[in-house]
């Protein structure tokens, strides 16, 4: 007899953070890559989505404040007990910590109450943030020995009031108000009215820890008139206490070089995870936009006649990672074995491209000693290609000094088309309506083909058109070839380094800005 075992369903409370995504919890993540249902909040960061599989149930559950919620509490409550118990592993992702302002307790009761496994991951709240990322410790041992949590989202003139104003105004060192913004005035008035100094330092933080974060100072008794002038919205936390001071010296957030400068990154298929990452911890707002993208050819037909007849080949040569991927998914989908290619040679353009057909079990015969087209021609015409039948599976738009080269040497040609590559010409118009917004400060490129697909993508009448486009924006460049092909679009460079590296452009940028 078979046991069978029937599969027990969990759920998982986890707070996201405050919304910068680096800022959860490790056990966080880890819960988030093995999700098969996620329930997510609006503040919860969205890069965090990307660590859940993609087969997985995906459910915004909404609640915006002040906005008409998506989904009412109890249908929230009901969404998890329901997923649970058909046996699924739920996540409830909560922005901060779901225990703080954030109805995690109530969530779990429930799932107590239908008899449920659970288990429930901090997460760093958004006072805790707030006060990090604006320079203001919130405690310290030479003002403060105490702070409370407050919710702002009471109006404090309301007859009974939940919260103790009388005690905690002078009673509390550091008080920390959520959801205070449309509160402010009477929440800052009640204090004043029940004995706290009105000099004593206040700053509301909005968007803590993202690039985009804002932060006011003031005093309890001018800090609503300066919000309501800076024009700050919620999400925002007020922080009241002596402890604001030590923002004057410890305000190393907003400090930092770039910090406010919305910079566009162009890249093409290698990631550009690096000029990223550096321009980030230098306080920069990347706006990532790819200038490739990969598609099917619009034909198959060379591709399928050459597989239905590949043991005609001699040789089969691969000059891309791209071309291997697109080349044996098709095999693969046609249901043709691999062994089909058992009397065919392959050749590799380099390391990488062979290493990329290790994927699939094969081992190039042959890599040229240059790794370029050049190269590869040398290598095959050494090897003695007349009347040998090449199958070459490329790009579409690939340049054709192999196959002339090939065919130079009495070689029998066939060309496969089995990807191509165009401009993503509808993120094209994204990007230009953001341009457009005068919101940009800078473009960066890394090469002269991310420069051609950027200004194809733009899709200008001519350069005086794209000039006056990018009139407000600042062009960096990783180096000279680069910058001739910006200024073949009469575009001036504004930044270049001295070496070539992403580092050196980094520093250059940094440099700029701290002129600028
Ligand atoms: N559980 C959450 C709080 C939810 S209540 C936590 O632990 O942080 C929602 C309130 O949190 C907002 O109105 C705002 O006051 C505050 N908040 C959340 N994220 C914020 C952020 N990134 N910056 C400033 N305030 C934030």
């Amino acid at each position: 007899m078979t046991t069978k075992t029937v599969k027990k369903g969990k759920a998982y409370l986890v707070g996201a953070g405050p919304g910068d995504p680096g800022l959860i919890t490790v056990r966080g993540r880890e819960i988030l890559q093995k999700a098969e249902v996620i329930i997510y909040d609006y503040l919860a960061g969205k890069k965090l989505l990307d660590y859940v599989p993609v087969d997985a149930e995906f459910i915004y559950a909404g609640k915006k404040g002040g906005v008409k919620h998506t989904h009412t509490q109890e249908e929230i409550n009901q969404m998890l007990v329901d997923r649970v118990r058909s046996g699924k592993r739920v996540v409830r992702l909560k922005g901060g910590d779901p225990f703080i302002f954030g109805r995690g307790g109530e969530e779990l009761e429930e799932l107590v109450k239908a008899g449920l496994a659970f288990e429930a991951v901090p997460g760093v709240t958004s006072a805790s943030a707030a006060a990090t990322f604006a320079g203001v410790p919130i405690t310290h041992r030479n003002c403060t020995s105490s702070v409370a949590f407050i919710t702002g989202h009471e109006d404090p003139n309301r007859a009974e009031s939940r919260i103790a104003w009388d005690k905690i105004s002078t009673g509390v060192g550091t008080l920390v108000f959520y959801m205070g913004i449309k509160n402010l005035p009477s929440i800052t008035a009640n204090l004043i009215k029940h004995g706290r100094d009105p000099q004593t330092p206040v700053a509301v933080v909005r968007w803590a820890s993202m690039p985009y974060q804002q932060s006011v100072v003031g005093t309890l008794e001018n800090i609503a008139e300066r919000v309501l002038e800076q024009g700050i919205k919620p999400p925002a936390l007020t922080i009241v206490g002596d402890v604001v001071k030590y923002r004057d010296s410890l305000n190393w957030y907003e400090a930092r070089p770039l910090f406010g400068k919305r910079i566009v990154v162009t890249r093409t298929r290698e990631q550009a995870s690096e000029l990223v990452a550096l321009l980030t911890e230098n306080g920069a707002s990347c706006l990532e936009h790819a200038t490739i993208a990969i598609l099917p050819p619009d034909s198959w037909q060379e591709a399928d006649t050459a597989i239905e007849h590949l043991a005609d080949f001699d040789w089969v040569v691969f000059t891309s990672i791209n071309a291997i991927h697109s080349f044996f998914q098709r095999l693969l989908a046609k249901g043709v074995d691999a062994r089909q290619m058992h009397g065919c040679r392959i050749a590799a353009v380099g390391r990488v491209t062979a290493d990329a057909l290790w994927h699939y079990g094969l081992k190039a015969d042959l890599l040229p000693e240059k790794f370029t087209g050049e190269g590869l021609v040398e290598a095959l015409l050494a090897q003695g290609v007349s009347a040998q039948k090449i199958l070459i599976p490329r790009a579409l738009e690939a340049r054709n000094v192999l196959e002339k080269g090939l065919a130079a040497g009495g070689a029998q040609v066939t060309i496969a088309p089995v990807y191509q590559n165009l401009v993503p010409l509808a993120e094209g118009r994204e990007l230009r309506e953001e341009i457009e917004t005068g919101t940009i400060d800078m473009v960066t490129f890394t090469s002269s083909s991310t420069v051609h697909n950027f200004v194809t993508m733009l899709a200008c009448g001519d350069n005086k058109e794209l000039a006056a486009l990018l009139a407000g924006v600042k062009i960096a460049v990783i180096g000279p070839i680069t910058a001739q092909t910006v200024a073949e679009y009469g575009l001036c460079v504004d930044v270049q380094p001295a070496t070539y590296t992403i580092a050196a452009m980094v520093e250059a940028i940094v440099d700029h800005a701290a002129q600028g």
